[in-house]
C-alpha cells in the first residue's frame, strides 16, 4: 500500500456537537472516503486511563499507556447507529468511549502534549490511495496541515446541545439540556485554551455554519469545496 498523499485529506475541524461526525460520514460514504475520527482516539486512551487508575493530569503516565495501547477503527461491523468501530486491545469500546464519564475526562488527558504527540503518527500515517475525511479539533491546524480541503464547522452552543441531547435521548442515556450546555462549554474552554494544538480553524480554512441549516445541504457545500481544491491540485483519488 502506498503512503496517503495528505492533500486526499479532507480536513474537519470544530466544537463538540457542531455535527462533525454526521457530516463526515454523509460525505465520506457519498465520494467513497475513509472516515477517521480522531476523537475517537483520545476517548480510547481516558477509557482505558479510567480502568487502569491513572490520573487525567498524570501526563508522563498517560503517554506511556499510550504509547502501549493498540487502538484500531474500522467500518462499522454492526447496524447499532455507530458511525465506525472503535477497538482497545481488541475490545469493541464504540459505545464505552461516549458516557458522560469519559466526556468529563476526555479533555483533560487530551491536553498532554506527550499524549497528543503519541498519537500523531497514528494520524498521519494511514495508507492507501484513498480519499479520508477525518475530523478532529487540529487536523487542519497541526495533524494534516496539507489537507487537500479544510472546513472548520461551528454552531451556536444552544444547537449543539439540543443534538448532542436528541443524540443522547437516542441511546436511552438520560441528561438535562442544561447537563449537556454545561458540558459542551466546560469542553469546548479547555480544548480552545490548551497551549498545544488547541481547537481552532486554520488560517486557510473554510467556516461552515451549520446552524439550521439541513445535513444534506451542508454535506453538499463540503463537497463542492473539496472536489474544487481537488481539480486545482490535480489530485484524483486513484
Ligand atoms: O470529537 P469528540 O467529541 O469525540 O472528541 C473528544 C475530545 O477529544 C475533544 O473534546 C478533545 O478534547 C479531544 N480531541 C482532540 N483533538 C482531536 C480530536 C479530539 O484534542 N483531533
Amino acid at each position: 500500500m502506498s503512503q496517503l498523499d495528505h492533500r486526499q485529506v479532507i480536513a474537519i475541524d470544530g466544537p463538540a456537537a457542531a455535527g462533525k461526525s454526521t457530516v463526515a460520514r454523509l460525505l465520506a460514504d457519498r465520494i467513497g472516503a475513509m472516515l477517521f475520527d480522531t476523537g475517537a482516539l483520545y476517548r480510547a486512551v481516558t477509557l482505558a486511563a479510567a480502568r487502569a487508575g491513572i490520573s487525567p493530569g498524570d501526563g508522563q503516565a498517560l503517554a506511556g499507556l499510550t504509547r502501549r495501547l493498540r487502538i484500531e477503527i474500522a467500518p462499522a461491523s454492526i447496524d447499532d447507529g455507530r458511525q465506525v468501530d472503535v477497538l482497545l486491545d481488541g475490545e469493541d469500546v464504540t459505545w464505552a468511549i461516549r458516557t458522560a464519564d469519559i466526556d468529563a475526562r476526555v479533555s483533560e488527558v487530551s491536553a498532554h502534549p506527550a499524549v497528543r504527540d503519541a498519537l500523531l503518527d497514528a494520524q498521519r500515517s494511514i495508507t492507501g490511495g484513498v480519499k479520508v475525511v477525518m475530523v478532529g479539533r487540529d487536523i487542519g491546524t497541526v495533524v494534516i496541515p496539507q489537507a487537500g480541503a479544510k472546513i472548520y464547522l461551528k454552531a451556536s452552543a444552544a444547537e449543539r446541545a439540543r443534538r448532542r441531547l436528541a443524540e443522547l435521548q437516542g441511546r436511552c442515556i438520560e441528561a438535562t439540556f442544561e447537563q449537556v450546555l454545561d458540558d459542551l462549554n466546560a469542553r469546548d474552554a479547555y480544548d480552545s485554551s490548551r497551549e498545544t494544538a488547541p481547537l481552532a480553524a486554520a488560517n486557510d480554512a473554510i467556516v461552515v455554519d451549520t446552524d439550521n441549516r439541513p445535513v444534506e445541504e451542508i454535506v453538499n457545500e463540503i463537497q463542492r469545496i473539496a472536489e474544487a481544491a481537488w481539480r486545482q491540485a490535480g489530485v484524483t483519488g486513484e
